[in-house]
């Protein structure tokens, strides 16, 4: 197995940075296999060594998956000029290990956003060929009906010719508003991914689509607990049937 720093693991381990690890080690606070470790430049096999840090086990794990509930108004990128991005939410220890969101949601955009250092299984979820299902739950203005159902499943032409796969179109229910206008509930899957696409198969059946939200990602569902803007790492039951 390849071998590491041991200053390197603690601070990638979230221990703190560089430096403050390094201070950690001269004090004393770090064992490796039950053995006090003062020199911070000692390398270890990752995988195998016990390492403890104020008595506390430090497990290794190179790789991160978090699932978050995307606030409207923030970025799904890792770095803006003017806006605050997804990663900017995160915790700092959350970022040590460098995760990225995979795919995006539009900046008025809420919901299930999974975020990875895994590029493989990012390469996976993303592949166009995978048809990966993902769900939309929306507010649309106007009368959703039985005609959009059927256009949805059929395949719809967007605003650049391109037609749509069939989507599962289910109307929840419908208000009218204080104007007297329609608005419906729905819920929509697709298994593609172009640019803005839910909002633009709703404008080429001529309604606009005023609230949207993410639910599910192929197997991954939103956890209901997640207020918009919290995270939290993906539970092994939930990791298993995306790898
Ligand atoms: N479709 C959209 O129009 N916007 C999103 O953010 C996601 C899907």
């Amino acid at each position: 197995a390849k071998r590491m720093r041991l200053d390197k693991l603690l601070a990638n381990m979230g221990c703190g940075s560089r430096s403050e690890v390094k201070v950690a080690i001269k004090q004393g606070r770090v064992s490796v296999d039950g053995v006090c470790v003062k020199d911070h430049g000692m390398t270890l096999d990752p995988e195998s060594a016990v390492v403890q840090f104020d008595d506390e086990r430090v497990m290794y794990q190179e790789v991160i998956y978090v699932m978050m509930n995307k606030p409207q108004g923030v970025i799904s990128a890792t770095e803006d000029k003017l806006d605050q991005t997804v990663i900017d939410l995160l915790e700092p220890v959350d970022r040590v290990l460098q995760p990225f969101p995979v795919g995006r949601l539009d900046k008025d955009t809420e919901g299930l956003l999974l975020l990875t250092n895994d590029g493989r299984l990012a390469h996976e979820l993303l592949s166009p060929r995978k048809h990966v299902p993902k769900t939309y739950e929306a507010v649309v203005l106007g009368d959703v009906a039985q005609e959009d159902v059927e256009s949805f499943a059929e395949g719809v032409t967007l605003d650049d010719g391109y037609v749509t796969m069939p989507a599962k179109l289910v109307v929840n229910g419908q208000e009218t508003l204080e104007s007297g206008a329609v608005q419906s509930r729905i819920t929509l899957t697709i298994h593609e991914g172009k640019f803005h696409q839910v909002k633009r198969m709703f404008e080429s059946a001529s309604k606009k689509v005023t609230f949207l939200k993410r639910v599910a990602m192929g197997p991954l569902k939103l956890d209901p607990a997640l207020a918009p803007g919290e995270y939290r790492l993906l539970a092994q039951t939930e990791l298993a049937p995306l790898l």
